[in-house]
């Protein structure tokens, strides 16, 4: 068989001149089911980021990452710095879950999900058609010279940029710091929160920059994901791939060959190049997986619109492995490959821990007490000698109320009696979601110690039923000392 391989793409990037210079790539826009699909995943997804910071669920917004205030909430629970093990734990199942998807479904992530490529390939990319036309025009327009008609378009499209930039920070910022603070920033000057407006225009900026101008580089050279895919990728990853066991020997065809290509002594790929003119990242699927390829499957749409036109069937470039390409047992009559998705021990044992881990993380989630109580001796006290034989020994008690409802606690001693000091009626109130500092002072009569250090318990209620129980220890003097 002939070798697939090209004498330069070892030597080259796509995205670089031979002098080193930046290759600028104008990708050919697809069309076709892949490109349907991903438009209407993506428009869901946009939808999403722009509609969420508006919904609140039990007044809480549905997604809150207010890193300022260490807040946060998630669908309705309401999270705090308490939680971190469980912000801990749902890292290492997204980084789990992307390595396993990876394995198994190659970077179907980086295609079909990741920001970079909805916002380049679905907004960025569409709002420069609509302003400066198809590749070869955009490209016409970049070549000539300075005038009216190109100052014109590339200011609108530069300032259609920055504005959508300026958007996404504010949605960014929403996120951040809640819709309802950010309304109340909107109506007052910059000059009375700098330090948000400063933030709001670097990161306008830094949008702005990686959408009009890194583009693909950012995929190529910054994304750490994309350098993984050496390590994570094997035989049996579902990758987009180029079946050259049908493709090669690749050659140009004739009009009057095009409807008998299986009478032509050369495989299904006529090397009209669309597959590359389409790349975003400007590579040639047909060298092979490559670091730069996102899976985007735009080469599969350009790809199977250019077999229907001359009479061969779709999928010479498609989701495959490796392992199906090479394997005669995956193909049909007509020499293409059976789409399967590759289901092998490994795979189900990579699914095995990913729903290990989701399990743990929804009984955590589940079981998690509305309310978490924290008891600590006040610092630098250790016992006040009241009247009539009593001590009394202060504490601090941290409450974080987890849930978006405001909560009346009250606080019992099983063997002392207990006073919330500052309140009018003993009772620990919460805010809806917050994390409240109480000062308790528990009272013990000397007959009830026998020892200068004993434990003593707590018992919190709401209502009628004890939400939680604490034991500390109680100082009482010297004098107490055990024997
Ligand atoms: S689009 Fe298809 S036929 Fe054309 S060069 Fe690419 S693989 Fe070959
Ligand atoms: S090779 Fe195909 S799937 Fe990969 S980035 Fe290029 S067009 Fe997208």
């Amino acid at each position: 068989m002939e070798t697939v391989q090209q004498p330069t793409f070892r030597e080259q990037l796509g995205i670089l001149e031979k002098d080193g210079k930046r290759h600028w790539i104008y990708p050919k826009k697809v069309s076709g089911k892949y490109y349907k699909w991903r438009s209407v995943v993506a428009a869901i997804l946009l939808l999403f980021l722009f509609v969420a910071p508006f919904v609140k669920i039990n007044n809480y917004p549905l997604v809150l990452l207010n890193i300022f205030e260490r807040r946060f909430a998630l669908l309705g629970f309401v999270f705090h710095p308490q939680d971190l093990f469980l912000f801990a734990l749902a890292m290492i199942t997204a980084v789990v879950c992307i390595a396993l998807f990876t394995v198994v479904l190659g970077r179907i992530f980086c295609g079909w999900i990741c920001p970079q490529t909805i916002f380049l390939e679905m907004v960025f990319r569409t709002i420069e058609r609509w302003i400066e036309g198809d590749a070869n025009q955009q490209k016409k327009l970049d070549e000539q010279p300075w005038n009216s008609e190109k100052v014109i378009k590339k200011s609108l499209k530069h300032l259609v940029f920055f504005a959508f930039s300026f958007l996404v920070a504010h949605t960014f910022l929403a996120y951040l710091i809640g819709i309802d603070q950010l309304w109340t920033m909107l109506r007052q000057t910059p000059l009375q929160h700098p330090v948000a407006f400063v933030s709001l225009l670097i990161f306008t900026g830094l949008f702005y920059a990686v959408f009009a101008h890194l583009r693909e580089l950012v995929c190529i050279v910054v994304c750490p994901y994309g350098r993984l895919q050496g390590v994570l990728l094997d035989k049996n990853s579902l990758v987009v791939a180029y079946d050259y066991v049908r493709g090669e020997p690749r050659g140009k065809i004739f009009k009057s060959q095009s409807q008998h290509r299986e009478n032509v002594s050369k495989g299904d790929c006529i090397d009209c190049k669309l597959c590359v003119q389409v790349c975003p990242t400007g590579i040639d699927i047909r060298n092979g997986t490559q670091l730069e390829c996102i899976n985007c499957t735009a080469c599969i749409d350009a790809c199977d619109e250019v077999m229907q036109k001359i009479g061969r069937p779709t999928g010479l470039i498609g989701y495959y492995t490796a392992h199906q390409i090479e394997d005669k047992t995956f193909r049909r009559e007509d020499n293409t490959i059976k789409p399967v998705l590759p289901i092998t021990t490994r795979t189900i044992a990579y699914f095995s821990v990913l729903i290990i881990l989701i399990g743990i993380m929804t009984t955590l989630l589940v079981t998690r007490k509305d309310v978490e109580i924290t008891v600590l001796r006040m610092p630098g006290t250790l016992y006040q000698k009241l009247d009539n034989g009593v001590i009394a020994n202060l504490y601090q008690l941290e409450v974080v109320n987890k849930t978006p409802y405001p909560k009346t606690i009250q606080v019992k001693g099983v063997d002392s009696q207990v006073i919330v000091v500052g309140t009018e009626n003993n009772l620990l109130k919460l805010s809806e979601g917050e994390v409240e500092k109480f000062t308790i002072m528990i009272q013990m009569h000397s007959n009830q110690i026998n020892s200068y250090k004993m434990k003593t318990s707590l018992q919190f209620l709401e209502g009628k039923q004890v939400i939680s129980e604490k034991t500390t220890n109680f100082i009482a003097p010297y004098r107490y000392k055990s024997l």
